[in-house]
């Protein structure tokens, strides 16, 4: 299938394609890299002498054929969001080539930590992070979302360590060799490069169901394989909605702290952060967001990243699904509340109704993709698949999901082939229905159309008349808190005016210990309320936040806070120069740009 124009690769797949890899690489966290041979089984059109691929910062050793013959490559000069291309020429019958090769110190998908960054502070730990297109920082190959490959490997790790892939583990435990040990996989499906991903590490392992288990650190592992106690139960309600789970297992790895995402949907194995054990399962929608993916992103996937929006406004709308057939229609209720908040308070980051960057198919011309990853594909996305569902009915949108997952399971494809999809499938013949929707302006058009569906809950509209009720004077103690679940501590916090007395911010955070909550989410939204409020005796608990978990979905919006104030900015610089050797490349590519502005260091030291 001819892949659609991605302005992130230099590939040419209409001319020589990569069909599949085998890794064969050692994990040396002594010099922190990635040494070994990448073997890539290529498809070639007729005439064409050659095969580009995308690296960054990979030094190449040596390219040779089948019979181990060198071939001539060149590469090309590098860019420092794309990096450089790799063109190796190829005689008439080379199908096959092996690159040796080792990534450099600063890979930007690959975050070493040393023991003491960990949970279980025993052993080194690494992990990556290929989306969007870090994948070429650590292997070889043509790293678009259009250009589906399947592929295996073989991980060299040092003793004592376990290695995980976003595939089937052929050996779980491992086989001793000299080095230490080395861990076969296999991925037999063709996924987008960017779903190639490792973690090595100090990991066990327990089950959750007969096709799912965590794996985690030691010290991690029982917290998870108790949060996640519902993850068989959400397979069930993912398949009833969308068909049958493709991918044989479905596994969580908890990382340690320092991952810059919620979670990763990496096949068989989605990565995600120990941000979500609060104890109580209360955060488990990142998992039900993950899961969908294996529909949404992994079966069917953006061709490019301007499409990225078909990736997560999807995902988006069946994680609230996948909650509701979990928790019930109330609850799913109060996270659409919740999570239209975000969109609003998204648009206003962005610039408004009118900004470029509030369009779905968002113009990404010369920019990182990672710029497009906003709040936006995710909830804006998923509005325009509740205002569908709302317009045709349920039973309807329903049958459409099922059918657009089987039409194009394990291709990649652009917004516009969604949109005739749509037509064909869903709105054909109903001119009306469409007019109703105004699928243009949802796709091309910035800000929230106003005929978005406007989410409602009594549960949280009680929470809004106490949260007026303090700001007005009450009490914090008499409010009526004890059975409040996350989502209503959340919505309480976000309802509170930004014009609090001192009084009253010490009387919320002495009646509820709102400094102290181990909940990521709460303690997040009252940071943001202390810092706005310049109320300092929260700050050590902002200190300890922002250094002992990378989460960027929290690290950006209270480093903005710090620094929009005209006390906050020292202690956000102060802050940042101790824990940025702690965050992901991915985070400090962010966090650079609003802490450091102008004083430009190494992605990673
Ligand atoms: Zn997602």
């Amino acid at each position: 299938m001819p892949a659609p124009r991605d302005i992130h690769s230099y590939a040419r797949p209409h001319e020589t394609r990569v069909a599949s890899l085998h890794l064969d690489l050692h994990v040396e966290f002594g010099a922190r890299r990635i040494r070994g041979r990448a073997s890539l089984a290529l498809e070639r059109s007729s005439g064409a002498s050659s095969v580009v691929l995308d690296t960054r910062d990979l030094t190449i050793h040596r390219i040779t054929d089948r019979d181990g013959a060198p071939l001539v490559f060149s590469l090309g000069s590098s860019h420092p969001i794309l990096g450089a291309p790799l063109e190796v020429t190829l005689a008439p019958d080379v199908v096959e080539i092996h690159i040796d090769y080792e990534t450099g110190p600063g890979a930007a998908a690959l975050q070493w930590l040393a023991p003491a960054q960990t949970a279980s502070r025993r052993q080194p730990f690494l992990y990556s992070q290929g989306q969007a297109i870090l994948t070429r920082t650590w292997i070889p190959t043509q790293d678009s979302p259009g250009i589906r490959q399947t592929y295996t490997a073989r991980i060299t790790v040092p003793a004592g360590l376990t290695a995980v892939m976003s595939a089937e583990s052929l050996t779980p435990q491992g086989v001793a060799v000299s080095e230490g040990r080395a861990f076969e996989f296999r991925l037999t499906r063709p996924v987008p490069p960017y779903l190639m991903a490792i973690a090595v590490g100090d990991l066990v392992f327990a089950p959750l169901g007969p096709r799912s288990g965590v794996y985690a650190e030691p010290a991690t592992i029982e917290a998870a394989a108790s949060e996640f106690v519902d993850v068989e139960r959400m397979i069930a309600a993912a398949e009833q909605l969308l068909g049958p789970y493709q991918w044989g297992r479905y596994d969580v790895l908890v990382l340690p702290p320092s991952f810059p995402f919620g979670g990763m949907e990496n096949p068989l194995v989605t990565f995600a952060t120990p941000t979500i054990l609060a104890g109580d399962r209360s955060l488990v929608s990142l998992i039900a967001h993950e899961l969908a993916h294996s529909w949404s992103g992994n079966l069917v996937t953006n061709a490019t990243w301007r499409d990225f929006w078909l990736n997560e406004g999807m995902t988006t709308y069946v994680e609230s699904r996948i909650m509701e057939a979990l928790a019930g229609p109330a609850h799913a209720d109060m996270l659409h509340v919740l999570a239209r908040r975000e969109l609003i308070e998204e648009i206003r980051r962005l610039g408004g109704e009118a900004s470029p960057d509030t369009v779905l198919h968002v113009n990404l011309e010369g920019r990182d993709p990672d710029d497009g990853a906003t709040r936006i594909p995710y909830e804006k996305g998923a509005a325009l698949m509740t205002l569908l569902e709302h317009t045709v009915g349920r039973p309807r949108f329903d049958a459409y999901l099922r059918g657009y997952f089987e039409r194009h399971a394990f291709t990649s494809i652009v917004t516009d082939t969604f949109v005739d999809d749509l037509r064909h499938h869903l709105l054909a013949q109903e001119p009306a229905i469409e007019a109703r929707i105004r699928l243009d302006e949802w796709i091309h058009q910035p800000g929230l159309p106003d005929n978005a569906v406007e989410p409602q809950s009594t549960q949280l509209s009680a929470v809004s008349a106490h949260a007026k009720a303090f700001a007005a004077g009450s009490a914090a103690a008499p409010l009526p808190t004890s059975a409040w679940t996350t989502q209503e501590w959340l919505h309480f916090l976000n309802e509170l005016p930004a014009t609090l007395s001192s009084a009253q911010l010490v009387d919320l955070d002495t009646t509820f210990h709102l400094s102290s909550r181990g909940n990521s989410e709460v303690l997040f939204a009252w940071l943001r309320i202390a810092i706005g409020h310049s109320y300092r005796p929260a700050m050590p608990a902002v200190e300890r936040f922002l250094t002992s978990q990378g989460r960027r979905k929290f690290l950006r919006p209270l480093y903005e806070d710090l620094m929009a104030t005209d006390w906050g900015a020292a202690e956000a610089r102060r802050i940042y120069a101790i824990a940025r050797p702690t965050y992901h490349a991915v985070a400090v590519n962010t966090l650079d740009q609003i802490v450091n502005a102008g004083a430009k260091a190494p992605a990673h030291e």
